[in-house]
């Protein structure tokens, strides 16, 4: 097979699993549901713990439904690595200026996957903020739900940037263990 048609195989895989990751993670119970666990078995990713899922839902930013944000960047992590694996082992065979094309292009989408589909996810799952009662809703969502426990471990004011959750004080170097993201 040419590795133009390869490519844009990898290409519609990539846009397959990136819309199934948001439709299905943005739509599913809380904490996930078996469409959910279907994907993460599907890319070969372990879910939380269903106590672990339970503790993110508790301690993360309130939300009504959908994955959890950490599980989202999981899944997608898995999809970039395959996609870049085989974009990587094309470009060593291609032929053409056509074919390089198709594979820059793929290369190029990947570079930010990760990022924009976790941050599209959490844009999915956070209630508007429009009207009087999406500001409650809104004040909830971000409004961090202190355990007993989460505040005798040291919780303080601090909230991740990308997901809402509270933050550790002392966490200042790394990733936001329920999203993922960057400290910023
Ligand atoms: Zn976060």
């Amino acid at each position: 097979m040419a590795i133009e048609e390869h490519a844009r195989g990898l290409a519609a895989w990539v846009d397959h699993w990136a819309t199934q990751v948001l439709e299905v993670g943005s739509t599913c119970a809380l904490g996930g549901d078996a469409a959910w666990d279907a994907i993460l078995r599907e890319h070969g990713v372990t879910p939380l713990p269903p106590a672990e899922r339970q503790r993110h839902i508790q301690e993360g930013a309130r939300r009504t439904k959908g994955a959890l944000p950490i599980e989202v960047r999981w899944v997608i992590e898995a999809v970039y690595k395959r996609a870049r694996e085989a974009a990587r082992a094309m470009d060593l065979r291609v032929d053409t200026p056509a074919e390089q094309q198709l594979i820059d292009g793929i290369e190029k989408r990947l570079v930010n996957l990760v990022d924009e589909t976790t941050r599209e996810h959490l844009q999915r799952v956070t209630p508007p903020a429009n009207t009087t009662a999406s500001i409650f809703a809104n004040a909830r969502a971000t409004t961090p739900n202190y355990s007993a426990l989460g505040a005798a471990a040291g919780m303080s004011q601090m909230k991740c940037k990308s997901c809402g959750a509270p933050r550790k004080s002392t966490e200042e170097i790394g990733a936001c263990g329920y999203c993922g993201g960057p400290i910023v």
